[in-house]
């Protein structure tokens, strides 16, 4: 593990550290609306090289020489500073680099760059009622009738289908094949005739989360990613990009300063939280974690920088599981410190994901996210099994045919 950079890195960090100094915006600029200032500094970004950095410029993206270090830089430059860096929703995030592995060259000239610019808003169509963890099992049916495919069938925990204007989807194209084998990966219109969504309430209070039916919906014979029947080998290119968006240390070590400030802020006794050993001790344990997964960040990231791909893959797998497990015993204790103040956090608001920023009460709807991405992306059971299976190399867990 190096953690030095050379001078050369040193120089490219100052030079993005300058150009961030223009977040907020400023003057005339800063009168526009929060999304066209979001806007115009992300598009800033990608002309400096900043922003969708492995993305084709014809695609909207910066188009930048592969390079860890420099990737590495720029993410975490951009927390700091609290900027507007690339757009990290489903589409984004997961769709976009599918299509580059995957996607005709039409397919990517059409669909790439409204995603990036976020005027393509996608939503994920995997999960069934009765195909979560065992996914391979989903129902969802489409038939190649002429030169359309035909739909029917239901999708469930669709996160934001209600806002979507397309869905990524897995759906069962050859019945005969063996459960695998029988799957492709379509793109479907959200406003086709047939289509259904209707929202799931979380505890939360927010419904960001929809079950999704399909009657008789008509997509074009030519929206299918890969061949038919391998929208399996497909799908696990885009988990993988959704594991790694759920995985992020940078935002961990974030949430651990906030609730550093939350234990200053919070009194036990008369005196500060932050002085009662029994917090200290707590706190100390989940920085030693924190430590723990920055130290595993750091090792991905020397091997990535090298290019050693194996030294890469598995700790990126425990990432998620580590990650997510650590975001539950961080906003735990910080649930504990608010204490009854919990009962008085305001209600969330219909179509948030969480409760208002910059309110201790926003650390319980933290907490209940923290138990919800532990198992969306794969719940951490299925983690384990793939660790325990593909890295210790631990005989195999039982399957269904
Ligand atoms: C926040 C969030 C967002 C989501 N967004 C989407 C989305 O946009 N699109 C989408 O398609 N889906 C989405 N999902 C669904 C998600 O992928 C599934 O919930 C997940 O795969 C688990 O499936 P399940 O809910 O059917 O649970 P099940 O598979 O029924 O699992 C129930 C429990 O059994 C355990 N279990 C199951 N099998 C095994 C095994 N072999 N070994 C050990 N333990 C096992 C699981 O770990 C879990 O604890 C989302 C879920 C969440 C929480």
């Amino acid at each position: 593990m190096n953690l030095e950079y050379s001078e050369d890195v040193l120089a490219f960090r100052d030079e993005l550290r300058e150009f961030l100094e223009g977040w907020p915006l400023t003057g005339d600029e800063a009168k526009l609306a929060l999304e066209e200032q979001r806007r115009l500094f992300r598009e800033r970004g990608i002309e400096r090289g900043y922003v969708y950095r492995d993305m084709p410029k014809k695609f909207g993206g910066s188009e930048q020489p592969s390079d860890a270090v420099r990737d590495r830089i720029v993410k975490e430059e951009y927390l700091a500073a609290n900027a507007p860096g690339g757009l990290i929703g489903q589409g984004p995030g997961m769709l976009a680099p599918t299509l580059m592995e995957f996607g005709t060259p039409e397919q990517q000239e059409r669909f790439i760059p409204p995603t990036l610019a976020g005027d393509m808003r996608w939503c994920q169509g995997y999960s069934e009622p009765g195909a979560g963890s065992d996914l391979a099992s989903l129902q969802s049916r489409a038939d190649l009738v002429g030169d359309e495919w035909v739909i029917n069938g239901h999708k469930i925990w669709t996160t934001t289908a209600h806002e979507a204007d397309y869905m990524f989807g897995l759906f069962r194209t050859e019945p005969d094949a063996s459960k695998h084998a029988g799957i492709s990966y379509l793109l479907l219109d959200m406003k086709a005739p047939g289509i259904e969504v209707r929202p799931l309430k979380e505890m939360t209070g927010a419904a960001m989360f929809n079950e999704v039916f399909f009657t008789d919906v008509r997509a074009p014979a030519d929206h299918i990613v890969g061949k038919r029947g391998e929208g399996w080998q497909v799908s696990r290119a885009t988990l993988k990009h959704e594991r790694n968006l759920i995985g992020d240390p940078n935002a961990m070590h974030r949430a651990f300063r906030n609730l550093i400030d939350l234990a200053r802020r919070t009194k036990r006794g008369g005196r500060p939280a932050i002085e009662d050993p029994s917090v200290r001790q707590r706190l100390a344990e989940i920085e030693g974690y924190l430590l723990c997964q920055e130290f595993t960040g750091s090792r991905m990231f020397t091997a990535g920088a090298r290019g050693d791909h194996a030294g890469v893959v598995m700790p990126m797998m425990m990432m998620k599981l580590y990650g997510t497990d650590l975001q539950q015993l961080l906003t735990r204790a910080a649930c504990d410190l608010v204490g009854d103040g919990f009962l008085l956090a305001p209600t969330v608001e219909e179509g948030s994901h969480g409760g208002p920023q910059g309110t201790d009460g926003a650390w319980v709807s933290s907490y209940m996210n923290a138990i919800a991405v532990s198992i969306a992306g794969g719940a951490s059971n299925i983690q384990r099994n793939i660790i325990g299976e593909r890295a210790l190399g631990l005989p195999r867990d039982l399957r269904s045919a």
